[in-house]
């Protein structure tokens, strides 16, 4: 079993800190005793609050570029990005990363809402470096009601429908549930990562009925959660050895374009 982690934020202050090389080659016996032969990272997002500035985010993004440099086979990065900022700065800085070993994609989590019009940069920046686009999301009709931050999963589609030629990846399956799902399910631009809360009966099952099986991506979102729930999560639910080596590694192998042995 080969797992590729689309979610994973190794920098943050925590047990599975990732700045210096000791660390890193902790946080990679870490993810090999799991099975986890590739980490994507998307930084410590919230160290600054929910909305950096530039000079922040240039930190954190650096923390980040740490990863595959020291590492180029075990990581790779996304560039996190404040899209309020306006368009000058989203590109900049999309741009200064993308030229970085290593960067993939960029990752956005709660400065602004994303169905706000300053999308729009976000989605010229993907375009123009090539580059996916996760987004945090999180259904707001449970716990989580502020839309102004929040990205309901009905917003992360309005993204994907507005921008078809852009790849974006939905996080958080069980935070966006059975609803978010179906939000998806339309849009072939947009993917859906496995971390969230704890794994929720049948919720695995039915995205992969609904999305079919190439649009489901394996993610954890350590240090905040754990490998072993989020593994057991796809081990336990009634997969076929087919859809579960597509969740667990083709996947996001193909959407990020990882040449790895
Ligand atoms: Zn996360």
């Amino acid at each position: 079993m080969r797992i590729i982690d689309v979610h994973t934020h190794p920098t943050l202050k925590s047990v599975l800190q990732g700045r210096t090389a000791a660390q890193m080659r902790r946080l990679i016996a870490h993810g090999r005793r799991h099975g986890i032969v590739h980490m994507v990272a998307l930084g410590d997002v919230l160290r600054f609050g929910f909305k950096p500035d530039a000079a922040q985010l240039r930190l954190i993004n650096n923390d980040t570029a740490l990863l595959p440099r020291a590492f180029p086979e075990y990581f790779t990065a996304l560039v996190y990005l404040n899209p309020l900022l306006g368009e000058r700065a989203t590109m900049a800085e999309a741009e200064r990363c993308a030229a970085l070993p290593g960067f993939r994609g960029i990752k956005l989590e709660v400065a602004c809402n994303s169905a706000h019009p300053c999308m729009r940069h976000v989605a010229k920046a993907a375009r123009t470096f090539n580059l996916v686009v996760l987004q945090h999301s999180w259904s707001t009709s449970n716990m989580v009601k502020d839309r102004t931050y929040q990205s309901d999963p009905i917003d992360t589609a309005m993204f994907a429908r507005r921008n078809p030629d852009v790849q974006v990846i939905m996080a958080h399956l069980t935070g966006i549930g059975f609803r978010g799902v179906l939000e998806a399910k339309s849009l072939p631009n947009l993917y859906i990562d496995t971390s969230g809360g704890w794994p929720e009966e049948e919720l695995v099952e039915f995205a992969v009925e609904h999305l079919g099986p190439d649009r489901l991506l394996y993610g954890s979102d350590i240090p905040v959660r754990e490998n072993a729930i989020t593994i057991g999560r796809i081990l336990g639910s009634r997969l076929s050895a087919a859809e579960r080596h597509k969740v667990f590694f083709a996947n996001t192998a193909r959407l990020l374009n990882l040449k790895l042995n």
